[in-house]
């Protein structure tokens, strides 16, 4: 069997590997993880709270035999270690410390003893401190979009996708990013810019995100508001607010009149031509003004569940569902019936038998003697 700790201490200078056997000793060297490579493995080295990559190839299974002798000259080109020292001089103590665990690991023999504590809290610490690091970096990301124009979301894509999918994990950022947040709000071209980031990262984020930016919205400036239950709409609509739909429901519909009226006369000039986008505003937040207002431009069905909502409306309702249905039966093609005869249903499931209702399919009955089947069943309903 090779010795590490026997050519390094032939070859290295004694105080970097005194070094490296102390940071081993102490429990320093996290568990490997195998790389994709045969024999190559990753450590990480922690030493006083710092952190250090280590990369090598476990060089007793990875060198032939007869090359053992040169054992330090390959550790030498190919082990690395991202600390300082390594990229200025070479071998570094952390690689030392990564070569007396290989050496214990596979060297009964030897005398090296680890004074570790348990595996466990190794690993915990390992990755509390990572985690603390790249909330760090998710921090300046943030910042420097706060403090740029940059409509460039790539990394803070990267982020809201991390949240997202490690629910309950990064609480600290959000405590650390309302920090930053914190003093841009009441300004508002940064409030422009927090708006930005919060519905990009709402959108590929979902509900933590959504749960995070809502306080602070809501202390923004009125237009700005507007502009992000405007984009709070557009997304129930894509279906995009799974896991905080009812939430998004329940703040449309607690919003002040006067601001569905503003959203729906935004979202009237944008998608003229999607009716169904912005009528479904109307239902969804419960403003049934401008619905009871347009009451010619809803289709049977948005009449129908309107009226459910607005019970006061019902004898209007019928008599237009009467007039509709009274001229949609004489364009009725043989055999054809099915939607006819399902607002028919509706109309009856939904808001009961009015006389209205009875006497309209009486008519139809009468005026279509030769539409035998549709009549049977319509004779059926009353
Ligand atoms: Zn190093």
């Amino acid at each position: 069997m090779l010795s590490y700790t026997k050519f390094l201490k032939d070859s290295l200078d004694p105080s970097i590997y005194n070094q490296g056997l102390r940071i081993y000793l102490q429990g320093g060297v996290s568990n490997p993880t195998s790389l994709v490579l045969d024999n190559w493995r990753l450590y990480t080295v922690i030493e006083r709270n710092y952190y250090h990559q280590v990369k090598l190839p476990l060089l007793h299974l990875a060198l032939d035999q007869s090359k053992f002798q040169d054992a330090y000259k390959c550790i030498r080109e190919v082990a690395q270690c991202d600390c300082e020292y390594f990229a200025e001089h070479g071998l570094c103590r952390h690689i030392v410390a990564v070569l007396a665990a290989i050496e214990k690991e596979f060297n009964q023999t030897t005398e090296l003893t680890r004074q570790a504590p348990p595996k466990e809290d190794i690993l915990d610490s390992i990755f509390t401190a990572q985690k603390v690091k790249v909330h760090r970096k998710w921090l300046a990301t943030m910042d420097t979009l706060l403090q740029s124009a940059s409509n460039n979301y790539y990394h803070l894509d990267k982020i809201s996708k991390a949240v997202k999918e490690e629910p309950g994990e990064h609480g600290d950022f959000f405590q650390q990013l309302s920090t930053i947040l914190e003093p841009h709000v009441g300004l508002y071209s940064k409030e422009k810019r927090i708006l930005k980031i919060a519905l990009e990262s709402i959108l590929i984020g979902k509900y933590q995100f959504w749960n995070f930016f809502l306080p602070i919205v809501f202390r923004f400036d009125e237009d700005l508001q507007l502009q992000f239950w405007i984009n709070m709409w557009k997304f129930y609509w894509m279906g995009a607010c799974e896991g905080y739909k009812d939430d998004v429901v329940s703040h449309l519909r607690e919003l002040p009149r006067d601001q569905k009226k503003q959203v729906l006369e935004a979202l009237l000039q944008e998608y003229a031509r999607q009716k169904e986008l912005y009528l479904e505003f109307c239902f969804v937040s419960r403003y049934y003004i401008y619905l009871m207002e347009n009451k010619e431009v809803l289709s049977e069905t948005d009449l129908i569940r309107l009226t459910e909502h607005v019970p006061d409306m019902r004898e209007d309702t019928d008599i237009v569902l009467s007039g509709h249905l009274r001229t949609w039966s004489d364009f009725l093609k043989a055999g054809e019936y099915q939607d006819f005869l399902k607002i028919v249903h509706l109309w009856s499931d939904k808001l009961g038998k009015s006389e209205i209702f009875v006497d309209t399919l009486k008519y139809i009955i009468r005026s279509h003697p030769k539409k035998k089947s549709l009549t049977r069943k319509l004779q059926d309903l009353i």
